[in-house]
């Protein structure tokens, strides 16, 4: 999956997660929606695995450009040390950062990384290629390298978007461009009929 379909996978996953916490939570505030400050770590989770391992491959440090960071044990050991940190943050009253962005780190941050793993793993799991997707568990299952890690990350971005009609998913894309249009708008609506009201 290329980097802009995993960004709006990313941000569709983290609305739907939202969403589904206003619903349990009963509430309509739209405070609970996603907040700006949440953007920057789910932009940054949601391209991690990339950023570590194509590189890392690239120079001869891994043997796949999707491996370590690609692994499910990552993403929990990840998660976690985000929330702990977070945790240990929350406790220190004269911390720097705004309590909201404290808040939203880990949890946009490990979605967006989920989503690129989901997004990779996504052609694998549906067509029943489970030795493709043997990356979500390494180093439990050994990988070896493709033709894809010989290539700088860079250059490898600069081919992908040669053509960009043959790697994005224009369905996935196009469906976060109307969710954040129409919850910008919703946002627009309710502000302006509390001013009114
Ligand atoms: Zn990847």
């Amino acid at each position: 999956m290329d980097p802009i379909t995993h960004g709006a996978l990313a941000y569709l996953l983290y609305v739907g997660y939202v969403m589904g916490r206003v619903i349990i939570s009963k509430s309509t505030q739209t405070h609970h929606l996603p907040a700006t400050w949440a953007f920057v770590p789910l932009a940054i989770g949601s391209q991690f695995p990339d950023l570590i391992d194509k590189p890392l491959a690239y120079w001869g440090v891994l043997v796949s450009g999707r491996s370590l960071a690609h692994s499910a044990f990552s993403l929990l050991l990840i998660g976690v040390l985000l929330n702990s940190v977070t945790w240990i943050q929350s406790r220190d009253t004269v911390s720097r950062l705004p309590t909201r962005l404290r808040a939203s780190i880990p949890t946009a941050f490990v979605i967006g990384y989920a989503g690129h793993l989901l997004g990779d793993a996504a052609y694998g799991l549906l067509s029943g290629e489970f030795f493709s997707v043997r990356f979500l568990v390494y180093p439990v299952s050994a990988l070896s390298r493709s033709s894809g890690d010989e290539l700088a990350p860079w250059v490898r971005v600069i081919n992908l978007y040669r053509d960009p009609s043959t790697v994005i998913h224009v369905e996935i894309v196009a469906a976060a461009l109307i969710v954040f249009v129409g919850l910008r708008v919703w946002k627009y609506s309710r502000k302006r009929a509390d001013k009114l009201n």
